[in-house]
C-alpha cells in the first residue's frame, strides 16, 4: 500500500471515529473542542455568515480552539452579509479572512455569459458558482487537514443525510458538520441566549442567504432553501461547495 493510500485509510478511519464521537456529544462547544483534538494540523471553518455558521463561530470563539475562519466574498453579496463580517469581528475580537475569486476567472466568465448569465442556464449558474465559490474555497483549503461547515440535515431534502464527519478524498481532508442533527429552533435559541450577531435578512424572510441575485425571501411552509436559485429544479440546488452528502456507512460501501 502506498503512503498516500495509507494516509487516506487512516484519515477515513479518523473521520469514522470522529463522526461517532460527535454524535455522542450534545454541546456545540464540546463538539468543536473534539474536532480540534481529533484532527492534527490546520482546520478551516468556512462561514457563509448565515445563522448556522454564526452559531459555530460563537462556539469557536468560546472554546478558544485554534481554527482558521474564512468567508468567500463572491462579489455579489448583500450589504447585510458584509455587515455581518464586521459585527462578528467586533463581537468576538477575531479576524475573518475574506477570500476573493480570481479576477481573471471572473472577467472571463462575465465576458462569456454576461453579468446575469447564471440565470440563462443551469450550466452557466454552476460555472458562476465554480468561479466565485468553489475554486476560491479549494485554494483556501489547500494544505488544511480539517474543514468545518454549518450544514444541517433539516435544511433541505438534499442535505437529509449529512454525516457528522467524512474523509473528502478530493481535498485530502476530514470534513465535519457539527450541526448535522440540529434543528433551526435550537440554532435560533442559541442566537437569542448568547446574543450572537446574525444577518439582518434572516428577520426579513431569508432563512438561507447566498448571493443577492440568486436569493429571495421564502413564503411560510416553503423549504428553507427554496429561496436559493428558485428558478431551478429542487434536486440540483447546491453550488458545488458541498457534494451531495452520503453517510459514512454508504461511503464505505461505495469504496469497498
Ligand atoms: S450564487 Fe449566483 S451570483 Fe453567486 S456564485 Fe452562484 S450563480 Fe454566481
Amino acid at each position: 500500500m502506498s503512503t498516500d493510500a495509507r494516509s487516506s485509510t487512516s484519515s477515513a478511519e479518523l473521520a469514522k471515529t470522529l463522526a461517532s464521537t460527535l454524535e455522542g456529544l450534545q454541546g456545540l462547544e464540546e463538539r468543536i473542542t473534539a474536532i480540534r483534538a481529533a484532527i492534527p494540523g490546520r482546520i478551516v471553518f468556512s462561514t457563509s455568515l448565515g445563522i448556522e455558521d454564526q452559531v459555530i463561530l460563537d462556539a469557536i470563539a468560546s472554546s478558544g480552539a485554534e481554527i482558521d475562519v474564512l468567508t468567500l466574498d463572491t462579489g455579489r453579496h448583500f450589504p447585510e452579509t458584509l455587515e455581518t463580517i464586521r459585527d462578528s469581528e467586533l463581537k468576538y475580537g477575531l479576524k475573518i479572512q475574506v477570500v476573493s475569486p480570481d479576477k481573471g476567472d471572473v472577467d472571463g466568465l462575465v465576458a462569456r455569459d454576461g453579468v446575469f448569465g447564471f440565470r440563462n442556464a443551469v450550466e452557466n449558474r454552476i460555472a458562476c458558482c465554480d468561479v466565485r465559490k468553489v475554486r476560491p474555497l479549494n485554494r483556501a483549503l489547500e494544505g488544511a487537514d480539517g474543514w468545518i461547515t454549518g450544514m444541517r440535515r433539516a435544511q433541505s431534502q438534499g442535505r437529509g443525510e449529512t454525516p457528522f464527519a467524512t474523509f473528502e478524498e478530493a481535498q485530502g481532508l476530514v470534513k465535519t458538520n457539527p450541526l448535522a442533527d440540529w434543528s433551526l429552533e435550537r440554532v435560533e435559541a442559541v442566537v437569542k441566549t448568547k446574543s450572537v450577531p446574525v444577518n439582518a435578512l434572516h428577520a426579513r424572510g431569508y432563512p438561507s442567504i447566498g448571493c443577492q441575485p440568486c436569493t429571495r425571501a421564502i413564503q411560510p411552509g416553503e423549504d428553507i432553501r427554496a429561496g436559493r436559485w428558485w428558478w431551478e429544479n429542487e434536486d440540483g440546488k447546491e453550488c458545488g461547495l458541498h457534494n451531495r452528502p452520503k453517510p459514512v456507512s454508504q461511503k464505505e460501501d461505495a469504496s469497498s
